[in-house]
């Protein structure tokens, strides 16, 4: 099949371009003006723009956690990204204590099978670093997976201790892997956690209160200094703090390999918004947590000047009136994670675009160009050109929706931006070639969504 995108505006990280896009089949084969029509389905792009399809590098569908997994799945999650314009995304496969690296991977593969409507990838978090898993790393990039995830935080569950780190961070380094680190100081929370719930301090407020950005720029100091003995580059999932980003750009002045993604959300809450009352403020219970509005200044700088590469969303949901209402009387039990896999486009453009703080060029680069370059998907991934995958989202810039839980498509009861009017959203969006949303309606199939072996990490 072939679909001609007649007189739109191309985006990209240089800028834009005003041009015809043809793709023949799953790949885009023809940029330029005036390309001859023929036997072609012709979109009427004048007046759109044409972006590279979204990718977001950080979620969680169908996590499992404890007896109760989140509550988007591989078909629901990929349809709400879909809507949201992105088209591929890499989900966290988790080790379990005791169990391989493979045995993880099978499970998620399992996950995903028959569900799939968009791309996907995984990255893989080494929760037990034992020798013979340590081993295991050496087969990761001929299973297409060429990231490792560790954690410095949730102690006695996914946690490290720092020379863990730096036996996993050697070992990825020597296979051309890219290491991921949630950068908070576990030790400290767990203790500071024992001691609210003590207290009675059982609300969802204490869950932040518990997590101080100091806990999370000192993590992100020593993960950059780990890594850097290792020689390791390094890439720091979900930055939410001015703390954080001084260690990040300190490294990166000493021209350290350290990159850093923040997540949409952080960009639109704060640690005030977990005091809502009537528990509400479990709804934005995630980790690390929210901050103030002196961090979301320094994060927008960060996306502006390049500090921060990515923004993603840490995507994991839970019903409010269900898996939340764990966490009542005890804002340990909330499990953590926000909806947000269907809005970071829209929210990131209204917000950055639209609000003065970032070009249209750079939204682009954040939410699709530098997560394909980084994670091995780039030029296939990521970018507008000529053997490219069709990954194409028609963006109107003059549509206005209002963003709800009543009308997204993310299985869960609520929407953090709920009542939020944007301007600029998706009237189209393809994955390779053929179109999975048409307006309101989705027109792609479960079990069309393919895996996406990834290349290895290069600077
Ligand atoms: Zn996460």
């Amino acid at each position: 099949m072939r679909t001609l995108f007649s007189g739109g505006t191309l985006v990209g990280p240089e800028g834009t371009l005003q041009a015809d896009l043809l793709v023949d089949g799953e790949r885009i084969a023809a940029i330029g003006r005036d390309l001859p029509r023929g036997d072609v389905r012709v979109i009427d792009a004048a007046g759109r723009y044409l972006l590279p399809g979204g990718i977001d590098v950080h979620t969680h569908l169908d996590m499992p956690l404890d007896d109760i997994a989140s509550t988007d799945d591989f078909r629901t999650g990929h349809v709400a990204a879909a809507f949201g314009g992105t088209t591929s995304h890499i989900d966290f496969v988790i080790q379990s204590k005791d169990g391989s690296l493979r045995q993880a991977l099978d499970a998620w593969h399992a996950l995903a099978q028959g569900k799939a409507c968009i791309d996907y990838g995984f990255h893989m978090t080494i929760a037990d670093p034992r020798p013979d898993v340590l081993d295991e790393i050496a087969h990761l990039p001929e299973w297409g997976i060429t990231t490792v995830k560790v954690l410095m935080a949730y102690k006695g569950r996914l946690q490290l201790d720092d020379a863990q780190l730096l036996a996993v961070m050697r070992r990825a380094a020597e296979h051309g892997l890219l290491t991921m680190v949630h950068c908070e100081n576990g030790d400290v929370i767990d203790v500071l956690e024992r001691e609210a719930v003590a207290a009675g301090h059982r609300e969802p407020k204490y869950h932040a209160m518990a997590r101080p950005p100091e806990l999370e720029g000192e993590a992100t100091g020593r993960a950059i200094a780990i890594a850097s003995v290792a020689g390791a580059p390094l890439y720091v999932v979900h930055l939410t703090c001015e703390a954080a980003l001084d260690q990040v750009r300190a490294a990166q002045r000493r021209g350290r390999h350290v990159w850093a993604e923040t997540c949409i959300q952080y960009l639109f809450f704060t640690a005030a918004d977990l005091d809502r009352p009537d528990f509400e403020g479990a709804k934005v219970v995630c980790s690390p947590p929210f901050r103030t509005p002196q961090d979301q200044a320094a994060l927008w700088e960060g996306l502006r000047d390049g500090a921060l590469a990515v923004v993603s969303t840490d995507h994991c949901p839970f019903n409010f009136a269900r898996e939340k209402q764990r966490g009542r009387h005890d804002f340990t039990k909330i499990p953590n994670g926000v909806p947000a896999i269907e809005d970071r486009l829209l929210m990131l453009h209204h917000a950055g675009v639209n609000g003065g703080r970032i070009p249209l060029s750079r939204f682009v680069e954040l939410t699709a160009t530098n997560p394909a370059r980084l994670f091995g998907l780039y030029p296939r991934k990521g970018i507008l050109e000529v053997g490219s995958d069709g990954d194409i989202v028609l963006w109107d810039p003059r549509a206005r929706r209002t963003i709800t839980a009543g009308t997204h498509h993310m299985r869960v009861d609520y929407n953090l931006f709920e009542g939020t009017t944007v301007t600029g959203a998706p009237a189209g969006v393809w994955v390779r070639g053929t179109q999975v949303v048409d307006g309101e309606r989705f027109t792609g199939r479960a079990g069309a969504g393919q895996f996406l072996r990834r290349a290895a990490f290069t600077s």
